[in-house]
């Protein structure tokens, strides 16, 4: 069966880019004749300083920094911006600004090391890195590395001697003037802005290393109607929690509010207090969530020092919420609605959200209903097509799929098939049409919400000299939602003892960024390979009895 969406079907503009359709169209809230420009013009405002953008300054900030970026600093269509940084007023400025100047849009998590950063800014093929004070010695370091000049470095916020700023840029694009801008990049002739990069987010997909996920202007577009399709006109203040580099911020707390003409309140820093104060002092109603933070929400007595009544629903997505925690969610903030988006980089965000009528917690356990103009099949383990209430792994097909993986034409091959993506992922749609998600087939671990590639942290470990062999799969915590652990054999003559598990997790520490950290190290006599050397992670996981293990 193929499972079609019940959602009245969407048209989606195929000629103009993200750019021209937010800040330049009949979509746009700029638009006088557009359906969100009544009422008051949305911005992004910061939480912990109160500084504002509103939308008409977004464009026209962001129409210097094109001009500036084109005219005075060499950018040519396509090339790469990098933007490696926290929640920031100046983030959705920069994506902007290089969108309307024909570039490819490329978010980093601020919290990598300068290995990490660097193969994000070779894998993506940056040429611009734009970044903040306190990521700075490792942008620069990073850059240098992939041979990427000084003078490319800029700063989104800050000033530091020696280095270009992107309100100096912007400056030196207002004073060319107002008849000296250069036009907005428009998407090539027998082009449509289904075919044109955008944007690269790093996902590591279903197998390997973290790949760069070529999205369209088309993708980014189409996710966004399919979204407001199903948002009610009153959800006007939208809290940017979760981190911007990731779908879910490019999507949700960047392109989506400027549709929906809505306020986006960022938090440059996730802290448990920080965020309740900004739900308390917005009187926020939808707060858009991962699991982990729910998980606190529930948990953590702090929250009961906040008054929330004026809550009335919650929104989660990037990983699965238990049970346990959604009754205790319902409990402790009882009159509420729940609603879920489920997908991955691979196809933009959602392929699957709660619509307006199936918000209550009688669903939560779902992923949601199919969006508009997508399909979803799934596919039992004998490889024939499931039916209702029958489980097996989730294809699906829509205008929010992306375009492949960058330079990596093997992975795109086989995750994506006739059209299809393959999402790793076990589930089963039921007779309501709401789609329920297992297990996770693939290897990826989600840490917090945010995907680990375990042959990135192998390849690491087996760079240590005692380590003869290794496989990294994820286990369950209770606040993370999974953790990394690592199955170890050790070389011939090394002694399994605490002393070397340890050893191994610092070695870990000192290379990757925290959420990547492993928490446990257990040794094995040999890892499970099939013929072809791949690793049969389901042997090991379901195998009993630790040698030793380190926690
Ligand atoms: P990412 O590319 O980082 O967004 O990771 C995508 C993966 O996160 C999916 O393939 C799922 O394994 C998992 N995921 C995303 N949303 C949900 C959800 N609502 N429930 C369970 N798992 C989810």
């Amino acid at each position: 069966t193929i499972f079609k969406s019940h959602q009245p079907p969407l048209d989606i503009p195929s000629s103009l880019t993200a750019w021209d359709w937010l800040f330049d169209s009949p979509y746009s809230p700029l638009t006088p004749s557009s359906p969100t420009s009544a009422g008051p013009l949305g911005g992004y405002t910061n939480a912990a300083t109160g500084a504002r953008l509103d939308y008409a300054r977004v464009r026209t900030l962001s129409t210097h920094l094109a001009t500036a970026l084109v005219k005075h600093h060499g950018l040519q269509p396509g090339e790469t911006i990098s933007l490696f940084s926290q929640n920031s007023i100046w983030y959705p400025i920069a994506m902007f600004g290089g969108l309307r100047a024909g570039a490819v849009i490329s978010g980093a998590s601020p919290a990598y090391g300068v290995e990490e950063m660097a193969y994000a800014l070779k894998t993506a093929k940056a040429r611009f890195l734009m970044t903040m004070e306190g990521s700075l010695r490792v942008a620069v370091e990073a850059a240098e590395r992939v041979g990427l000049g000084r003078e490319r470095v800029i700063l989104l916020e800050g000033r530091v001697e020696g280095f270009k700023t992107v309100q100096e840029l912007v400056e030196e694009g207002r004073r060319e003037g107002e008849g000296r801008q250069v036009g907005s990049w428009k998407i090539p002739p027998g082009k449509r802005n289904g075919d044109v990069c955008g944007y690269l987010s790093f996902s590591s997909g279903t197998t390997g290393l973290p790949k760069a996920v070529m999205i369209s202007h088309q993708n980014v577009i189409a996710q966004c109607l399919q979204i407001q399709q199903i948002t009610p006109v009153t959800h006007r203040k939208i809290m940017a929690v979760l981190p911007l580099f990731h779908i879910t911020g490019l999507v949700h707390q960047l392109h989506l509010p400027v549709l929906l003409n809505a306020e986006v309140i960022m938090l440059p820093q996730f802290t448990m207090p920080g965020m309740l104060k900004t739900i308390v002092d917005y009187k926020l109603t939808e707060l858009l969530l991962v699991p982990p933070i729910i998980i606190r929400l529930v948990r953590d007595k702090e929250v009961n020092d906040y008054d929330l009544s004026h809550v009335t629903r919650f929104s989660s997505g990037a990983a699965p919420l238990s049970e346990e925690i959604i009754q205790l969610l319902k409990k402790k903030f009882p009159g509420t609605g729940f609603k879920q988006g489920y997908g991955m980089t691979e196809s933009c965000s959602c392929i699957t959200a709660h619509p307006p009528e199936k918000y209550d917690y009688k669903y939560a356990h779902t992923g949601g209903a199919v969006v508009a103009n997508t399909e979803v099949k799934v596919i039992k383990e004998d490889g024939t097509e499931a039916g209702v209430g029958e489980a097996g792994e989730i294809l699906a097909r829509g205008p929010q799929i992306v375009m492949g993986y960058l330079g990596n034409e093997k992975a795109t091959q086989e995750t994506f098939v006739d059209g299809w993506l393959r999402t790793g992922d076990q589930g089963a749609m039921d007779e309501e049409g709401m789609i329920h998600i297992l297990d996770r087939i693939k290897e990826m671990i989600k840490v917090k919400g945010i995907g680990v590639a375990p042959a990135e942290l192998e390849d690491l470990l087996l760079g240590h000299p005692e380590v003869e062999d290794v496989a990294v799969m994820g286990i369950k915590d209770d606040y993370s939602g999974e953790l990394p652990k690592a199955f170890v054999v050790l070389k011939d003559g090394v002694n399994a003892d605490e002393g070397v598990g340890r050893a191994l997790m610092k070695w870990v520490r000192e290379r990757k960024t925290r959420y990547k950290w492993i928490k446990e190290v257990e040794f094995v006599d040999e890892i499970p390979k099939s013929a072809s050397g791949k690793i049969l992670r389901r042997m090991l996981r379901d195998r009993k009895g630790a040698e030793v293990g380190v926690k």
